[in-house]
């Protein structure tokens, strides 16, 4: 029997269009440093049609409404900022696929996925012109147009051999009216992303309309990050950094005001934004509110606004989370993803009636999926691991908004690694975890990551979240290194808090609290600043490079 119901497609146009209608007159902001540039998504709506007329009409960008259409690929390399959510909302409203560019990767890394996506034109802000720049002698030719946002580096695109266009004087030429593409197969490409290339070289994911409009659902709702029409949002999170983790889209969902924060990520300036800004609602990895945690103890600034802050991209430290909750009242929705599941898919929110300190057991976990990702933890030997809240096992998932395989494999087929997918088609993260009979997901490890001492694990998320339980210390950061007897041992490696210092005597006492004596570990390593990958999370993988033979500095 055919449902009654009508067969109306879910597509990043349906965002758009009910944000610029019903929502047209809600707040968009871009921080200038010192004060907001105010916009609403009226105003971003109809500049959005300009910039998708100017792209169809005058650059010849193709657009699709099928999967097999043969769509275009508009990249961005931009900051935070309005003209940025422009293409975010347009490009992929117009039927074009979005592919936001990480500011901070080398320039054989962005050459690298700029040719593999095969990105027609790039939009891109003036100050980011030497980077691309640095980019043009490696690609290879199939970029054909660049628009420059703001003013660019005179030098940086001289030798380009296509066209370079002015971001404003583009727009100025074409009416702000686009027919968006609202009717369309649900499953054409909307947008997608590269994994930031931690192991070989960066892997494409190409995100659906279908699975945008799904998880722009499910971060709206209660159980993943309650935003709405009340809210001012404040995404510090790149919106290069995995589809903004779907917070624009959100955003858009509900009307939510924006606050950008542009190129502005240090402490001081988002501090500053949020007194001014008075955002409710902040998103960004765990090291930023690391970070921005110290310049708040100056007791200088007014951040009663701030009541939810959304975390994730890595594990953050529990009593980071409770200090926020203790001293400034903002609770933490602690959340997992990954490229491959259009960013964040899991959040902790604890079940509601428990006492506090057994909320915290809840809320420190990666959280619970929503209904439409299903997961499984799989043992080495491919059997199923239980989900007890014990055993341990890769987390593998399935879904709408989970990727399937990889953009661009060979004959023009996408490519399915083996041990990035398991036989029948689930996606493997590579991440080890526990999941408790509710649902609730607890990261142990990345497989990569993880440390094998005389044939015991050891969770180096447990001895980090540890370690920054001690008032001296900053960030940590636990690695494996090569021992010849237990054939692995954890190497910690911190920064100490500013002014603060403790004998590596006592952090080990202070472990051997909580943990057993053989998981506490024997080498050391104090660093100025503990190294970053290109989206702010730390980089282990230099760290194993740095200390490969277990050598304190
Ligand atoms: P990359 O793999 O290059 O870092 P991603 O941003 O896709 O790029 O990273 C996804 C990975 O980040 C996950 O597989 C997981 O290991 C880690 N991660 C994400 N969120 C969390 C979290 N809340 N706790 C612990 N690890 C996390």
């Amino acid at each position: 029997m055919h449902s009654t119901m009508q067969n109306v497609p879910l597509s990043a146009a349906r965002l758009l269009r009910h944000s610029t209608s019903t929502h047209g007159d809600s707040l968009v902001a871009t921080w200038r440093g010192d004060h907001f540039e105010r916009t609403t998504y009226g105003q971003v709506g109809r500049r959005a049609a300009q910039l998708a007329r100017a792209l169809r009409d005058e650059l010849g960008v193709h657009t699709g409404t099928r999967p097999e259409a043969d769509q275009s690929v508009v990249g961005t390399l931009m900051w935070n900022n309005s003209r940025h959510l422009e293409s975010f909302l347009g490009v992929p409203s117009m039927g074009a696929v979005l592919h936001t560019l990480n500011v901070r990767i080398t320039t054989q890394q962005l050459a690298y996925i700029i040719n593999h996506a095969g990105d027609e034109v790039v939009v891109v802000d003036g100050d980011l012109t030497g980077q691309l720049g640095a980019a043009l002698p490696h690609l290879s030719g199939k970029l054909r147009h660049i628009i420059v946002a703001g003013a660019a580096d005179p030098e940086a695109l001289a030798h380009f051999t296509g066209f370079v266009h002015d971001y404003e004087d583009l727009l100025a030429q074409h009416p702000a009216d686009y027919p968006w593409a609202e009717d369309l197969d649900e499953r054409t490409a909307a947008a997608m992303c590269y994994t930031s290339g931690t192991t070989g070289e960066p892997k494409g994911v190409v995100y659906s309309h279908r699975a945008l409009y799904l998880q722009s659902l499910h971060l709206v709702s209660p159980d993943g990050w309650n935003m709405s029409a009340r809210d001012t949002v404040l995404p510090i999170v790149p919106m290069f950094h995995v589809n903004g983790w779907g917070l624009p889209h959100s955003a858009a969902h509900v009307g939510a005001a924006l606050l950008l924060p542009d190129r502005h990520l240090q402490p001081r300036p988002l501090a500053q934004m949020i007194e001014q800004g008075r955002p409710t609602f902040a998103a960004g990895v765990p090291t930023v509110w690391t970070a921005l945690h110290q310049e708040l103890g100056t007791g200088r600034y007014d951040t009663s606004s701030l009541q939810r802050v959304a975390t994730g991209g890595s594990a953050c430290p529990p009593a980071l989370m409770r200090s926020y909750h203790d001293r400034y009242g903002i609770d933490f929705v602690h959340s997992w993803g990954m490229t491959e599941t259009l960013g964040l898919a899991s959040a902790a929110i604890a079940p509601s009636g428990l006492p506090a300190e057994q909320q915290w057991s809840y809320r420190s976990t990666q959280g619970r999926f929503p209904a439409y990702v299903q997961y499984r933890l799989t043992a080495p030997d491919g059997e199923t691991v239980p989900h007890d809240g014990v055993s341990t096992g890769e987390l593998e998932l399935r879904g709408p908004s989970i990727t399937g395989a990889y953009h661009g494999g060979t004959a023009g087929q996408p490519a399915r690694p083996t041990d990035s997918f398991s036989p029948d088609g689930w996606l493997r993260t590579g991440d080890v975890a526990r999941i408790s009979r509710d649902g609730f997901l607890t990261l142990t490890d990345r497989a990569k990551d993880v440390i094998k001492s005389g044939g015991e694990f050891i969770s180096s998320v447990d001895l980090e979240n540890r370690l920054t339980e001690h008032p001296a210390v900053f960030e940590a950061a636990v690695i494996a290194v090569p021992d010849p007897h237990w054939g692995e041992r954890p190497l910690a490696a911190l920064t100490y808090c500013e002014g603060a210092c403790a004998q590596l005597r006592e952090l080990s006492d202070f472990l051997a609290q909580h943990l057993s004596a053989w998981q506490v570990p024997e080498q050391w390593a104090v660093l100025p600043a503990i190294p970053k990958t290109p989206v702010g999370k730390i980089d282990k993988k230099l760290l194993r490079q740095q200390y490969a033979d277990g050598a304190l500095p």
